[in-house]
C-alpha cells in the first residue's frame, strides 16, 4: 500500500464501529481525504490531539486503490486549535469555515487555494480576529475560489465600470448591473456599506478585514452559496446565537 505524507486541517470526525474514528481532512496537496484511525480511543495522546477539529497537522496515511477510506499511519500537530475552545464564537466561526470547506472541496479535487484560505482563517481566529468577519470572509472566498462570485465593479450587461456606492444585483442572471440595466423585477439592492465590505473583502487579506459584513451583504453571500451548493451551513445558527448573546 502506498503511503502519503501531507499537511492537513482536520475538518470533522465521527466514530465508526466500536473504537474507530473517521477523520475528514483538507490536505494541501490532495484536497479532501477521509482517513480511518483504528482504535482511536487507544491512540497516544499526541495522536489524539492531532485528530481534534481545526488542528493543523502533518499526517501519514495509506491508500488502497478503490478504497473510500485511507488508513492513518501517523499524525503530528503543527498548530492545535485547542485555544479556541475557550472562546465559543471563535470556535463556532471555525466550524463554519470547516463546513464550507466540506461543501466546496469534494474528495479527489486538488484545492490548494482552499487549504490556504482555511489556514488563514484558523490562524486569524487563533490570533483573536473578530469571529463573524472570519466566517463572512470565508463565505466570500469559497465562492470566489469556486468561480461563482460575480464581478463587483462592472455591469454584467454592458461592462461599464460601476461607481462606488450601493449595488444592484440581478439574481436571475447573477450579475451586478448599472442603473440602466437594472432588471425589471426582483433586483436586489446592496447598500453602500455592504458593497464596500464586499469590495474590501474580495481584495484585502483577512488580517485587514476586521468588521463583519453588513447584514444585506451577508444575506446576499448566503443566498449565493445556497444557490450554488444547495446547502445551508448549520454552524451559522450556533455562531449567530452566540453573537446575539454577547451583544
Ligand atoms: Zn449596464
Amino acid at each position: 500500500m502506498p503511503s502519503r505524507r501531507e499537511e492537513a486541517f482536520v475538518l470533522t470526525r465521527y466514530p465508526v464501529r466500536e473504537r474507530d474514528l473517521v477523520v475528514v481532512l483538507l490536505t494541501r496537496a490532495s484536497g479532501q481525504v477521509r482517513i480511518v484511525a483504528r482504535r482511536a480511543r487507544t491512540l497516544r495522546s499526541s495522536q489524539a490531539t492531532a485528530m481534534e477539529p481545526l488542528a493543523h497537522i502533518r499526517v501519514t496515511y495509506f491508500e488502497r486503490a478503490g478504497a473510500e477510506l485511507a488508513t492513518l499511519d501517523e499524525a503530528e500537530v503543527v498548530r492545535s486549535a485547542f485555544p479556541l475552545a475557550g472562546n465559543p464564537p471563535a470556535w463556532a466561526a471555525g466550524q463554519v469555515v470547516c463546513e464550507l470547506a466540506l461543501l466546496y472541496c469534494p474528495p479527489g479535487q486538488r484545492v490548494e487555494p482552499a487549504f490556504r484560505l482555511v489556514d488563514r482563517c484558523v490562524s486569524c481566529l487563533l490570533d483573536g480576529h473578530e469571529p463573524a468577519s472570519v466566517a463572512h470572509y470565508a463565505e466570500l472566498w469559497f465562492l470566489k475560489l469556486g468561480g461563482v462570485f460575480p464581478e463587483l465593479d462592472r455591469c454584467g450587461v454592458c461592462g461599464v465600470d460601476l461607481p462606488e456606492g450601493a449595488r444592484i444585483y440581478d439574481p436571475a442572471d447573477r450579475h451586478f448591473t448599472c442603473p440602466e440595466h437594472r432588471p425589471a423585477r426582483s433586483a436586489v439592492r446592496i447598500s453602500a456599506p455592504g458593497a464596500r465590505w464586499l469590495v474590501r473583502a474580495s481584495r484585502l487579506p483577512l488580517e485587514e478585514v476586521t468588521e463583519p459584513a453588513p447584514e444585506d451583504a451577508a444575506g446576499w453571500l448566503f443566498g449565493l452559496r445556497e444557490h450554488f451548493t444547495d446547502r445551508q451551513v448549520q454552524s451559522w445558527r450556533y455562531l449567530r446565537h452566540l453573537l446575539e448573546d454577547s451583544t
